[in-house]
């Protein structure tokens, strides 16, 4: 039992998004200090393709830990510094997965979108505060002359300019001056103490020699303005980890809680991939994925509320999480048990509400029946049968189109299944000539023994005797209690249906003869 739905707020997901959006206002400016007595966590995905499911789990893993305090923030970072990369279409995609999601400006506990490209001076001002404190030299070598001078090519930059007081310049790249001794330490909340010697870390660029900044400062003189407390991110972050402790170091502030998620998986065990897997949180959405299953599904992928438990709602789950609860080994994104969570959350739901989250899914341009045909109160009185039996609401369609299409669908398997010479055409002929009988009432039941009768006078029990009524009536061999679907359909279009079907048999017959 399920016993309430959804993380919270934006459950439709079809909001559309303003682009105009409120920049960062608290902006202490570096280097203070602020001391923090609360959670801000963030979220600061880079717009350069489909929301990954991967990005949905970081970001409420982030969102669980912020809300777990009333003056508990997530922020939404935007980090669309890489112009040959970003597209406004991601960046509005990511905010529409997030409030798909329950996460969005409806909640107090979020704060943003903030967008890096709008702190670009900050960036390059705090490179140059680096270079003035000696932190940061400029530095001219080309890739050529380091590789070199270097005998192992797999060997970082050599610390060639170090000590040459470069001023800045043209093809003059600012590095960060990495300190001598070590190592340095993360003290990773899922991972332990993690050290990384200093002999390993080169002196690595921070800016540009246009002045740019590089993602490893970026990332950092923003977490540092916007007083991120917790930064939790994938693990393909880990190695650059060290690089910006550093860096929260030598601009004078106390490092945040690091957290390095394990990686998601498919059932090869292989990272998931954008070529190879379905990732995008997107396609999920449009087969008719819950987003309150999504939600609880995701959270399980590398934590778990303990005892045993699964399936439990974003209201419970979210007070439990805990980043030290995290496992470090790779979580394997398991489809089938999605799949199987979001069946249980359909059932779960009321009657009413089913009906309301089907509505997307059986009117618009997509649906392959006539609008006109298209009646509500049939889709009321099926939608009980439907409920029980679909795992995603994509499959709704393809169990009721036979109730408003004109004629079923043609489905030449499940034809040549049904119609086997000797069964096929006898059967139809045996059914319709009892359902003609006026004193048959239309109900399931009496539909039911009429063909259970049709089927035993031809030597066929029940399953086989159905199989062609089926597929005349509905085009398929699976789908919906037959028997209550005729009863729905009425007793016109039960006759018409079967009647077309013989006569298509008929016709098939004489072309076989021919
Ligand atoms: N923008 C980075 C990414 O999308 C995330 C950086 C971070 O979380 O620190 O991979």
């Amino acid at each position: 039992m399920i016993p309430e739905v959804g993380p919270g707020t934006g459950r439709s997901g079809r909001r559309s998004v303003s682009t105009a959006f409120p920049r960062c206002t608290v902006r202490p400016r570096y280097p203070g200090r602020v001391t923090e007595t609360s959670i801000r966590t963030r979220f600061a995905p880079s717009p350069t393709g489909m929301f990954h499911v991967g990005g949905a789990r970081s970001a409420l893993f982030n969102w669980a830990l912020a809300q777990q305090r009333p003056e508990g923030r997530m922020v939404l970072r935007i980090e669309d510094t890489d112009a040959a990369r970003n597209r406004p279409e991601w960046t509005e995609g990511i905010i529409r997965a997030l409030a798909w999601l329950g996460i969005g400006e409806d909640d107090p506990h979020f704060e943003g979108p903030y967008f890096q490209s709008s702190y670009a001076d900050e960036h390059r001002k705090t490179a140059r505060a680096l270079h003035e404190n000696g932190d940061a030299y400029y530095c001219d070598c080309t890739r050529e002359q380091v590789q070199e001078r270097r005998e192992n090519p797999h060997l970082g930059y050599d610390g060639f300019c170090r000590d040459r007081n470069l001023a800045a310049g043209p093809g003059r790249a600012l590095r960060f001056r990495v300190p001598e001794g070590g190592p340095t330490v993360v003290d990773d909340r899922i991972r332990g103490r993690v050290e990384f010697e200093h002999s390993a870390i080169e002196d690595f660029v921070i800016a540009r020699a246009d002045g740019s900044p590089l993602f490893v400062l970026a990332n950092v003189v923003d977490d540092v303005e916007m007083r991120i407390t917790h930064v939790i991110r994938g693990e393909e972050h880990l190695s650059n980890t060290p690089k910006q402790q550093l860096l929260w170091e030598a601009l004078g502030h106390t490092p945040p809680v690091w957290a390095h998620l394990p990686v998601i998986v498919n059932e090869q065990r292989k990272k998931l991939s954008k070529r190879r897997d379905k990732v995008a949180l997107e396609s999920y959405q449009e087969e008719g994925y819950l987003p309150e299953a999504m939600v609880n599904y995701l959270m399980l992928l590398g934590w778990a509320p303990g005892e045993d438990r699964e399936i439990m709602p974003w209201s419970q789950m979210q007070p439990l999480f805990r980043v030290e609860d995290v496992n470090s080994s790779s979580a394997f994104f398991d489809e089938k048990k999605l799949r199987a969570f979001n069946g249980e959350y359909i059932r779960a739901l009321s009657g009413e509400e089913f009906v309301e989250r089907c509505r997307p899914w059986l009117t618009g341009e997509n649906v392959p029946w006539d609008e006109a045909d298209y009646d509500p109160e049939v889709f009321a009185a099926v939608a009980p049968l439907v409920q029980s039996r679909v795992a995603v609401l994509s499959e709704i369609v393809p169990n009721v189109d036979f109730l408003f299409l004109k004629r079923p669908v043609e489905d030449e398997k499940s034809w040549n299944k049904a119609m086997k010479p000797g069964v096929g055409r006898e059967m139809l002929q045996a059914a319709l000539s009892r359902f003609a009988d006026p004193g048959l009432s239309w109900t399931a039941e009496d539909l039911k023994a009429a063909t259970e009768e049709a089927g035993a006078a031809l030597g066929l029990k029940l399953g086989k005797a159905q199989a062609p009524v089926r597929v005349a009536v509905t085009g398929r061999t699976v789908g919906l209690p037959l028997f209550e679907s005729l009863e729905l359909l009425g007793r016109e279009r039960v006759q018409a249906r079967i009647a077309a079907a013989l006569e298509r048999l008929g016709a098939q017959e004489d072309g076989a003869g021919a």
